[in-house]
């Protein structure tokens, strides 16, 4: 983000802690999190999205239309982070109107793709068309799944070949670079019980060979969303600890991002929660058209279904269960919330603490020498 970016969300989390304490000013999310479809073709361990079609093939009739999602983002209004992700998105026909209509209302500072990268040429298709059009102001990002190197990749993705097409979306973006100067190729790994051992090789390959703009790691998860609760995918605690502390934050990323995301591995680490600003400055809605407060939370207590308030988020956003919901959520009275150190809301939860993020702030400027948690440097 650019200062004056920084400057203007500097009031937005003043706003959002006046929301979260009085209710009042009401504030729209910041950070809205679209998952447009959960058609998948991978077959990840940790994540269990691409089952859930192919055991209940009457959900797939229910994704929402081109128009509904263009209805949901005019409703919206901007919002300064937008993250657009499935399933596999690149899989909707409809991909590169969608960008568009999220450029158009939505007006993000920060666009973030995720992506299996098993489709590079609609990948590129779909991002050409859409950088020859791109708005200055918004930093793309394209976030590519990468568990392992070779084959054990496409293990633990469970797609013989995905790894070749990796390498080959890895092309495509450094050539979309030359061309239009974005995206920015982040990868991210999910450190599950599959690759904790192997972390120190995996990422001196991906900092080494790949050379990313951002390199991302983050925990697997037990989620509804994801299907994996109940299954045995987490590493052992204490070795992810310890990768985490070396490997899991880097500084290509802007400074403040990476201040985000040292606060939250520390937490994590530690086992603390924070202050949690789901449903008050952070969404995600899913492609049945539920608005979820958290991906934690998922379709066990979404604010409302977008199909019962004509794709009008704000009725939704404003109704009085979300406003139940929120007094719930502020005491982490769901289930859910206990042990939850915010997943995805963190980004937006964790400068809400002002006296925590400034602390670290201080520290990554003042203090002790870093060890290796940076790429390309
Ligand atoms: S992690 Fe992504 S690619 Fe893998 S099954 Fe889930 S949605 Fe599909
Ligand atoms: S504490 Fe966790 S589960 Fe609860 S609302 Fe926040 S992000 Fe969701």
């Amino acid at each position: 983000m650019r200062p004056v970016n920084y400057l203007q969300y500097a009031f937005k989390i003043l706003g959002y802690k006046l929301f979260r304490t009085f209710g009042f000013p009401k504030m729209m999310p910041s950070n809205c999190v679209f998952s447009v479809t959960n058609f998948c073709n991978s077959k990840c361990k940790t994540c269990h999205i691409w089952e859930k079609y192919p055991n209940q093939p009457e959900l797939a009739k229910k994704e929402m239309t081109t128009e509904q999602w263009l209805k949901t983002f005019k409703t919206m209004g901007p919002s300064v982070f937008c993250v657009f992700t499935g399933g596999e998105p690149f899989l909707r026909n409809d991909a590169h109107e969608l960008l568009m209509g999220i450029q158009k209302y939505k007006k993000p500072k920060i666009l973030t793709i995720c992506t299996n990268a098993t489709l590079p040429e609609r990948i590129e298709e779909v991002l050409d068309k859409f950088l020859q059009t791109k708005k200055k102001d918004i930093d793309l990002t394209i976030n590519i799944s990468l568990d392992h190197i070779g084959e054990k990749h496409d293990e633990i993705r469970g797609i013989k070949g995905n790894w070749e097409k990796l390498l080959e979306t890895v092309k495509v973006v450094r050539k979309l670079q030359d061309k239009y100067g974005y995206p920015n190729l982040c990868f991210h790994t999910v450190v599950s019980k599959w690759n904790v051992d192997d972390i120190p090789k995996i990422y001196d390959y991906v900092v080494n060979e790949l050379k990313p703009d951002v390199y991302i790691m983050e925990p697997s998860e037990l989620r509804y969303e994801l299907g994996t609760i109940n299954t045995d995918i987490l590493p052992d605690k204490e070795k992810l600890s310890k990768v985490f502390r070396v490997y899991s934050s880097n500084k290509n990323v802007t400074f403040l991002t990476n201040v985000v995301r040292q606060i939250y591995i520390d937490k994590y680490i530690k086992g603390q929660g924070l202050p949690c600003y789901a449903s008050f400055n952070h969404t995600q809605i899913t492609t049945n058209g539920n608005v979820w407060t958290c991906c934690m939370m998922a379709d066990k207590e979404p604010l409302g279904n977008l199909n019962e308030a004509d794709f009008d988020f704000k009725k939704i956003w404003f109704s009085k269960r979300a406003n139940k919901i929120r007094k719930k959520v502020k005491k982490r009275e769901f289930p859910t919330c206990k042990g939850c150190y915010l997943a995805v809301a963190a980004n937006t939860s964790i400068p809400q603490n002002i006296a925590l993020t400034t602390k670290y702030i201080l520290r990554e400027l003042f203090g002790k020498k870093k060890s290796k948690n940076s790429v390309n440097n």
